[in-house]
């Protein structure tokens, strides 16, 4: 059964797994091969294993494994990879006669790839291969299943298997890590890995040397740096360290659920999920988040852009030219660019008597340098640079003199950084040939395009965010069938149909939630994912409301912020899709006695999770974003109560180097800081001060703005007079929520009393930072915390003393809040 060509080609693009003519086994054997378009399929049917091309125009063929339902080739692991059987050759995978599991070339008979273990696979009687249901392909004895001689889990290429080790062999040496592939056509191993060294810390390297990024110590549950991981559709994690060896290994809560861990072309890692309802995959996990931050991502002398799509992300700078625009076609853009004339410094004889010259360009990030200390003008430091042929750019800004040599790897284009006065500033050597005809140093030429704003945002966050907001924009009334990133590259949020939430849905009857901008349903995908569902009325506010959220929620990950899946954007409607939380919002459990009440310890942990999540906002992720409706309403409860910040409606977005924002929108009376009351300023500090008042609320399991509390003036039944006063007697007890019994902490208790009183200071810049609560908060856990801050010459125990008795702060607040309520 010959198929012609391009309906080959075709059957291998959409693997069309259902081939009903032959029934699938999951064992090669010796005489029983596995040629042409057969497969493998293992028991229960998750995965597939045989031959296949990533293009049908390449003459490549490679041995691989895929999930066996997902309609988008996905190869998880190839055997082959540097070393393609090439057309015309027709591949075989056989039991060779010594045993290996080997490709040949059918015609030939030559062994193209082989499992080549040395160890006594012929003294075995006889072996077989099988390919399991975890996905990994092994060679064992035919009549023994334990004795197994090679397995593919311990050779991955891009993809971390469930269930699959990577990690080291303390015994044999053997280092399991995942290597990128070269680009989306060939397969053979690319630039970026990812590696877990002796620690177990988790590192994505760039030419196995330089790192650029880390995922921090394991914490028993999740890396440091990477507490996103944990997230409710994500699997389990183990960190395991022993004598013979130390892995990272991960478990699915449902088998047959279809995650995909990976690093892919471009040296991100990802974690992403089949959904069947879209026949899409669905980003879950990205790291770096953004391209443009994965080291030399578009190789030497060129310009990375993340708010550009897919492969115009990278272009090269004036005077260069795509080195390799075959690879640069396919995604593959790490050969980078070369220059289009030698410098002139490089002629053997310099018969022209010109000298090279500079380029200015504007609005970069510049990549790390080293300094000239003894270059004092700007003159002086062009004058360095050409005095070294291998100089190829020059920096100079603040009396600091920077130079770069060689390749120039990783400078990032930056919108709007006008208001880094001369700091993105940089000028690249070029030959004066290649300069005639433009304007030359000084002419500040400035590279792409500058968009304006409002607030004069400067990162590339923003800006992808306004770019995101344009295509929602233009695409008003028509719809994004597919996720905007594709899988490869972007931000990893889905753009739904509506007709899919409708059904999802069913048809918006299981009402979960609803506050002033909105209504939020519960939702299901497929059988495995829950979401939740907010369609946003009133055609104005709810654009806005949109806005906010998918620019500030939707393009960050944190453990602590609840998570966005997508949205859709179709005619008038506007919706957006979460990650479901089943535990409701704080508030339900706090004020509404018939509901499960939240032991201290949960309360505790609460708090700091919230605490952990407004300082990531304001300090960790690229630009700072204040969240302006912080309360227990929106801060939400996963299935382990690990809370979850929610409802960015309000949110607001800076650029690093703003530290407020104008708003005209306030948010909610009993939560909102003073100098919002009266202004229309807000900074980081307002969501502090909300902050505080929450604190409260988790202690005495009442409101704080329970209007039957005051009576004429009088405040002093406001709950955070009455903690401010009994903070100073040491009567805290006596505040707590009766639901508690008495069953708490108490040295938590005034902790979190005294933080709450704190962050409640009329003054914003008393109040401490979010990073400063989270570091006091946690102190508590540990010894060497408690002991930091049992110092009282340490600048936060300081801070924090002075903190702990402002009574009459907390009665101007409770004066805020009468006059801000009427
Ligand atoms: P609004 O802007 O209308 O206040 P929110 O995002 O705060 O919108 O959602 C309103 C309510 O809907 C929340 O208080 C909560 O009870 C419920 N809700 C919102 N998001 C989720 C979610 N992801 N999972 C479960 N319930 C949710
Ligand atoms: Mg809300």
């Amino acid at each position: 059964m010959r198929l012609p060509h391009v309906l080959l080609g075709l059957l291998l693009l959409c693997i069309c797994l259902h081939d009903a003519a032959t029934a699938a086994t999951d064992t090669v054997s010796p005489g029983n091969g596995l040629a042409g378009g057969g497969r493998l399929v293992s028991n229960n049917s998750k995965f597939a294993l045989g031959f296949f091309k990533t293009d049908s125009k390449s003459p490549n063929t490679y041995l691989g494994i895929w999930f066996n339902k997902v309609t988008k080739r996905t190869p998880l692991w190839s055997a082959n990879g540097d070393s393609p059987v090439v057309d015309p050759a027709s591949p075989e995978l056989a039991i060779a006669s010594d045993g290996n599991l080997v490709i040949l070339d059918q015609a030939t008979r030559s062994v193209i790839w082989s499992t080549s273990t040395h160890a006594n696979v012929t003294t075995a009687n006889g072996t077989v291969a099988v390919l399991l249901d975890d996905g990994n392909l092994v060679l064992r004895s035919a009549s023994n299943a334990s004795d197994v001689f090679w397995q593919s889990f311990d050779y991955p290429t891009d993809t971390l298997f469930a269930g699959a080790k990577i990690g080291w062999s303390k015994l044999t040496g053997l280092n399991r890590r995942l290597v990128s592939r070269k680009n989306l056509v060939d397969q053979a191993p690319g630039l970026y890995s990812l590696e877990l060294d002796h620690n177990g810390v988790g590192h994505l390297l760039w030419n196995s040397t330089v790192e650029y990024w880390s995922s921090g110590d394991w914490n028993g549950h999740y890396f440091g740096l990477a507490p996103e991981m944990i997230g409710a559709v994500m699997p389990s994690f183990k960190f395991v360290n022993t004598e013979e060896e130390a892995y990272f290994v991960y478990t699915l809560h449902n088998d047959t659920a279809i995650v995909h861990t990976a690093i892919d072309v471009f040296g991100q890692g990802l974690v992403g999920i089949w959904l069947d309802s879209l026949q899409d995959w669905l980003i879950n996990y990205r790291q770096p988040v953004f391209r443009c931050d994965v080291y030399a991502t578009c190789g030497p002398f060129t310009i990375c852009n993340d708010t550009a799509h897919g492969d115009q992300i990278c272009s090269c700078m004036k005077g260069f030219s795509v080195r390799s625009p075959k690879e640069w076609e396919l995604g593959d853009q790490k050969n980078g660019c070369m220059r289009n004339t030698p410098l002139e410094c490089e002629s053997d004889r310099n018969q022209t008597g010109l000298t090279d010259k500079f380029y200015s360009m504007q609005s970069v990030r510049l990549p790390d340098a080293k300094q000239v200390q003894a270059a004092t003008s700007e003159d002086d430091c062009s004058q360095v640079c050409l005095r070294d042929c291998s100089c190829t750019a020059y920096s100079y800004w603040n009396g600091i003199c920077s130079v770069w040599h060689d390749k120039l790897y990783n400078v990032k284009q930056e919108l709007g950084a006008a208001s880094d006065g001369n700091g993105g500033t940089f000028y690249i050597r070029l030959s004066a040939k290649e300069l005639t005809s433009v304007a030359m140093k000084k002419s500040a030429i400035t590279i792409g395009v500058t968009i304006g704003f409002a607030v004069g945002a400067s990162t590339a966050t923003l800006i992808l965010t306004v770019i995101l907001g344009l295509m929602i924009w233009r695409r008003k009334g028509k719809c994004f069938t597919r996720t905007l990133e594709n899988g490869q590259g972007g931000i990893g949020i889905i753009a739904f149909r509506y007709v899919d939430l409708q059904r999802a849905t069913k048809n918006f009857s299981e009402k979960l939630g609803g506050g002033s901008f909105g209504s939020v349903f519960k939702g299901n995908l497929s059988n495995s994912v829950t979401l939740a569902v907010k369609r946003l009325d009133g055609a104005h506010q709810g654009e806005k409301q949109f806005r906010a959220e998918v620019s500030s929620v939707g393009i960050i990950q944190h453990i602590n912020l609840v998570k966005l899946i997508g949205f859709c954007c179709e005619g008038d409607q506007r919706l957006l899709v979460y990650e479901y939380m089943p535990n409701h919002s704080l508030d339900v459990h706090l004020f509404k006695a018939d509901d499960t009440v939240l032991d201290w310890n949960l309360r505790y942990q609460i708090a700091i999770g919230v605490a952990r999540g407004l300082a990531y906002l304001h300090t960790s992720c690229r630009d700072c974003i204040i969240h302006c409706d912080i309360k227990p309403e929106n801060i939400l409860l996963d299935a382990s109560y690990v809370p979850k910040i929610a409802d960015f409606g309000m949110a607001k977005v800076l650029g690093r180097e703003f530290s407020h924002a104008m708003t005209t929108m306030r948010g909610t009376i009993g939560y909102l800081a003073p100098e919002w009351i009266g202004g229309t300023v807000v900074t980081s500090k307002v969501d502090v001060y909300s902050y505080g008042m929450v604190l409260f609320e988790i202690i005495s399991g009442r409101r704080n703005s329970s209007p039957e509390l005051f009576q004429d003036g009088d405040y002093s039944a406001f709950f955070p007079m009455q903690a401010a006063r009994k903070l100073l007697s040491g009567e805290i007890g006596s505040l707590l929520d009766p639901n508690l019994h008495g069953d708490v902490n108490i040295e938590e208790v005034e902790r979190v009393c005294k933080v709450a009183c704190w962050c409640i200071q009329e003054n914003e810049l008393a109040r401490p930072t979010m990073a400063e609560v989270v570091q006091v908060l946690e102190a508590f856990s540990s010894e060497d915390g408690r002991a930091a801050l049992a110092n009282q010459r340490s600048p936060l125990r300081q801070k924090f003393d002075v903190a702990t008795v402002q009574v009459g702060e907390a009665r101007r607040a409770a004066a805020g809040l009468v006059q801000g309520t009427s």
